[in-house]
């Protein structure tokens, strides 16, 4: 079976790095042409040269995703230029550290206007674009965190909580026109947006000991399942969570 994702437009936020950019690498190498969005002009200016490097079609735009305006101009930029919009990944987040009590509203702030007001901007802002195609796949990124408690991470859990809820929701609305909304909840991906990789060995070892498949997450794990939601095999499925933590327990899971 094949995932026939060759010469579909994919927009993907967060897409210069990180997760997203091993997102927008498995798109491009199944023949899509990837709209990558960003708030870091360096990083896709090096995503920019790296994808003509390897003449893979793509767009680079800077946007900031909690800017309304900021996200449909660049919407406007991508149908104008490639004619459509296939497939919306809401990759972009940030995290948020800190206890309840010492957590800065600030931050709070911070954290669900990048994860849950930047997801609703950029499904906003497609909607038209999908509707008229009647057809569109919408993927956002939540987080194992949403499933379950995080202690010290409120903030950043809830806001994932809530893209999940919203996800749901907006598989509802938009089912009529042939276009899906789902979630994925990825683990534990050491990446920049948090120290994973910098804990000291035992902390590590503590933390593997709560996946069933005892190591970490990698970006292309997520990006596979990812490529699958936006495939046809896929075409059946709306308003659902893709748990691809490797299977994270809340205590350790027992040795073979
Ligand atoms: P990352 O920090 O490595 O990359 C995030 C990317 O988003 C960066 O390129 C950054 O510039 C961009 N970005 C940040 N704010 C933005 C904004 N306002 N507008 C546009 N772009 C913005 O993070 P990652 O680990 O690759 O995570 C990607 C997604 O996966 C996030 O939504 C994250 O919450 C989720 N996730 C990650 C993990 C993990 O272990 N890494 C676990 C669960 C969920």
């Amino acid at each position: 079976m094949e995932l026939d994702l060759a010469g579909k437009v994919v927009v993907i936020t967060g897409a210069a790095s990180g997760i997203g950019r091993v997102i927008a690498e498995t798109f491009a190498r199944s023949g899509s042409i990837v709209a990558a969005l960003d708030i870091s002009e360096t990083a896709l200016a090096e995503f920019g040269s790296a994808f003509r490097e390897q003449g893979w079609p793509s767009g680079e735009y800077l946007c900031d995703v909690r800017d309304p305006q900021s996200v449909t101009r660049v919407m406007d930029e991508v149908v104008a230029r490639f004619g459509r919009i296939d497939v919306l990944v809401n990759n972009a987040g940030i995290n948020a550290e800190g206890l309840v009590s010492d957590l800065d509203v600030d931050l709070w702030d911070r954290c669900f206007a990048v994860n849950v007001r930047g997801t609703f901007n950029t499904c906003k802002a497609v909607l038209p674009t999908m509707k008229a195609q009647q057809s569109g796949r919408i993927i956002n990124a939540a987080s194992f965190a949403a499933i379950m408690p995080s202690v010290g991470a409120s903030a950043y859990a809830a806001s994932k909580a809530a893209v999940v809820q919203f996800t749901r929701t907006l598989a509802g609305e938009v089912g009529p026109w042939n276009i899906t909304a789902n979630s994925y909840a990825p683990g534990m991906v050491p990446t920049a947006i948090n120290g994973f990789a910098e804990l000291s060995e035992k902390d590590q070892a503590a933390k593997l000991d709560m996946l069933a498949l005892r190591r970490w997450g990698t970006p292309d794990d997520v990006a596979k399942v990812v490529c699958f939601l936006a495939s046809d095999l896929a075409g059946y499925v709306t308003g659902t969570l893709v748990d691809v933590s490797g299977g994270k327990f809340s205590t350790q899971v027992p040795s073979a």
